[in-house]
C-alpha cells in the first residue's frame, strides 16, 4: 500500500510518456496520465505521421511525371487536391489518436484530460485546481517549436499550423535549414508553391555528412527552390492584399503569401512549476537527467523531448521503456544513444547512421571512405537528372564501418536495414562478402569503391 494518489504521474501523453505510462501499468504499477491537447503527441498529431503522409502525396507529382516515359497515358493537366489529402491525413490522426488512448484505457491507465504541472516533489497540479499525489512523477510533455522575435514575427506559422492550412500557398517563405524545414520546403514545392528557405547561416542540415547535404542543396537548386544564406530577419509586413514581405539582411526582401518558421524546437518547461520539485534545467530549459531519466529531484523523471538529448520518437519511446522496466519491472535498462539512425523526408530523401566523414577523422584519425555516385535506373528511364550518393566512412586500420550516408529514393527504407550491421560493428569487407542483390539500388552498398 502507498499513500499516494498513483504510483506514477505521467505528464505527457506523447511517444515518451504514453510508452512509460503503458508499460508501467502493466507492470503493475497504478498510473494517471495527462494530456492537455490530444492522446499521441507530436508525434501523432502534429508531427512525423502527417508529415510522412504529406511527404508520400508530394511525391505523387514526380511519379506522375515519370509514368509517362513507362507508358502511362497520364493527363498534361493533373489535378491536386489539397483538401482532400489534407482531410484524408487527419482522418489517419484521428484513427491512431484513438489507437493510442485504447491502448492506454486497455492497460488501466486513468487519463486526465488536462493540463498538469508539478507542486512539489510528489505533487501534480491539476487544471480543474485539483492536486493528486504520486510516489513517482514522469515528465514527458515535449517540445514546441522557437520562433525568433523581431518586428511581424507573429505573422509567421510553424509546422503546427502547416497540416492545416486552407490552401497551399503559391509563394511560402522557410526560415531555418533543419529538417523540418528542407521536408516541407520539399513537400510544398512538390504541391506546387514557389518555395524560399531563409537560413542565418551558410548550411543546411547542420549533423549530416557534407556530402549527402551539398548533393541535397545541389538538387534542390535544380528543383527550383530558392535559398537565401546569411540572413538575419530584420521585419515582417503584412501588405493590403495579405501578403507578407520580409525584410532580411544582405538579400532583397521576399514577398510571399506564407511564412513558416522551423527555427528549432525549446523543451516545455516554461510554467510546468519544476522549481518547485527542485528539479534543474539547463541552459536550453531541457530538464537535467541521469543516465537513469533521473533528476535532480529524486522522485522525478523525464524522457524525450523534453531532455533535449535526441529529438527523435523511436528514442522517447526507448527512454520511456527503459524508465518503466527499470522502476517497475525489476529490470534496470539504459538507452544506448550509440549508432542512432535518422533521415530527412526531403525530395530525394537522405539519412544516415555513425560518424560523418569529419567526425570520423577527429576521433580517429586514419579513415578510409568509399562512395557510390549513380543514377537509379528508374531515374534514367524517367530522364530524371538526379543522381544518389552514398558514402561508407571506415575505420582505416580496422576496416569498421564507422558511418553510413545516403540520399536518394528509399534511402531511410534501405539505411534502417544497413544500420544494424553498423552497430554491429561490421566491417567493409564483410559488407562485400554479401552478394549483391541485383538490380537494387540498395547493392551498392556492398559494391564500394
Ligand atoms: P511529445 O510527443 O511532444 O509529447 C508531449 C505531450 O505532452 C504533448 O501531447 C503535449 O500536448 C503534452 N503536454 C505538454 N505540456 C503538458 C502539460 N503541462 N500538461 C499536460 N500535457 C502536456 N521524429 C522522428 O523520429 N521522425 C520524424 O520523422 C519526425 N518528424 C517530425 C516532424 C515534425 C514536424 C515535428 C514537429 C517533429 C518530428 N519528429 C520526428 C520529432 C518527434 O515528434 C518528437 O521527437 C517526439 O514526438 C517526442 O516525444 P515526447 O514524448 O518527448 O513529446
Amino acid at each position: 500500500m502507498t499513500d499516494y494518489d498513483y504510483d506514477l504521474f505521467v505528464i505527457g501523453a506523447g511517444s515518451g510518456g504514453v510508452r512509460a505510462a503503458r508499460v508501467a501499468a502493466a507492470h503493475g504499477a497504478k498510473v494517471a496520465i495527462a494530456e492537455e491537447y490530444r492522446v499521441g503527441g507530436t508525434c501523432v498529431i502534429r508531427g512525423c505521421v502527417p508529415k510522412k503522409l504529406l511527404v508520400y502525396g508530394a511525391h505523387f507529382a514526380e511519379d506522375l511525371k515519370d509514368a509517362r516515359r513507362f507508358g502511362w497515358n497520364v493527363p498534361a493537366q493533373c489535378d491536386f487536391s489539397w483538401s482532400t489529402l489534407r482531410g484524408n491525413v487527419m482522418e489517419e490522426v484521428d484513427r491512431i489518436n484513438g489507437a493510442y488512448t485504447q491502448t492506454l484505457t486497455s492497460h488501466h491507465v486513468e487519463i486526465i484530460a488536462a493540463r498538469a504541472t508539478v507542486a512539489g516533489p510528489h505533487e501534480v497540479a491539476l487544471a480543474d485546481n485539483r492536486t493528486v499525489t504520486a510516489k513517482t512523477i514522469l515528465v514527458a510533455v515535449g517540445a514546441h517549436p522557437s520562433i525568433p522575435t523581431f518586428p511581424g514575427h507573429e505573422h509567421g506559422i510553424t509546422s503546427n499550423e502547416a497540416f492545416h492550412l486552407p490552401d497551399v500557398p503559391k509563394r511560402i517563405l522557410i526560415a531555418g535549414a533543419g529538417y523540418i524545414a528542407n521536408e516541407f520546403a520539399g513537400l510544398f514545392h512538390q504541391f506546387g508553391a514557389h518555395v524560399i528557405i531563409v537560413n542565418r547561416t551558410q548550411e543546411i542540415l547542420r549533423g549530416y555528412d557534407v556530402s549527402i547535404r551539398d548533393r541535397l542543396l545541389q538538387i534542390s537548386i535544380m528543383k527550383g527552390l530558392e535559398f537565401r544564406f546569411d540572413a538575419a530577419f530584420q521585419k515582417i509586413e503584412r501588405g493590403d492584399n495579405n501578403c507578407l514581405t520580409v525584410h532580411m539582411s544582405n538579400h532583397e526582401p521576399a514577398v510571399v503569401d506564407c511564412v513558416m518558421f522551423a527555427t528549432g524546437r525549446s523543451p516545455n518547461t516554461r510554467g510546468l512549476g519544476l522549481e518547485t520539485a527542485g528539479a534543474e534545467l539547463d541552459q536550453h530549459g531541457a530538464i537535467v537527467v541521469d543516465a537513469d531519466n533521473r533528476s535532480t529531484c529524486e522522485s522525478l523523471y523525464a524522457v524525450g523531448d523534453v531532455t533535449n538529448r535526441v529529438q527523435l520518437t523511436p528514442v522517447a519511446i526507448r527512454e520511456g521503456q527503459a524508465f518503466a522496466d527499470t522502476l517497475y519491472g525489476g529490470k534496470p535498462t539504459r538507452v544506448d544513444y550509440d549508432c542512432i539512425p535518422s533521415a530527412v523526408f526531403s525530395h530525394p530523401p537522405l539519412a544516415g547512421v555513425g560518424l560523418t566523414e569529419a567526425q570520423a577523422k577527429e576521433k580517429l584519425g586514419s579513415v578510409r571512405v568509399y562512395t557510390s555516385d549513380f543514377r537509379p535506373m528508374k531515374n534514367v528511364l524517367a530522364g530524371r537528372n538526379e543522381r544518389s550518393l552514398y558514402k561508407m566512412v571506415c575505420d582505416g586500420e580496422t576496416g569498421r564501418v564507422v558511418g553510413l550516408h545516403m540520399i536518394g529514393p528509399d534511402v531511410p527504407e534501405i539505411l534502417q536495414a544497413a544500420a544494424i550491421a553498423v552497430k554491429a560493428g561490421l566491417t567493409k569487407d564483410q559488407f562485400d562478402d554479401v552478394v549483391a542483390l541485383h538490380p537494387t539500388m540498395a547493392e551498392e552498398l556492398v559494391l564500394m569503391k
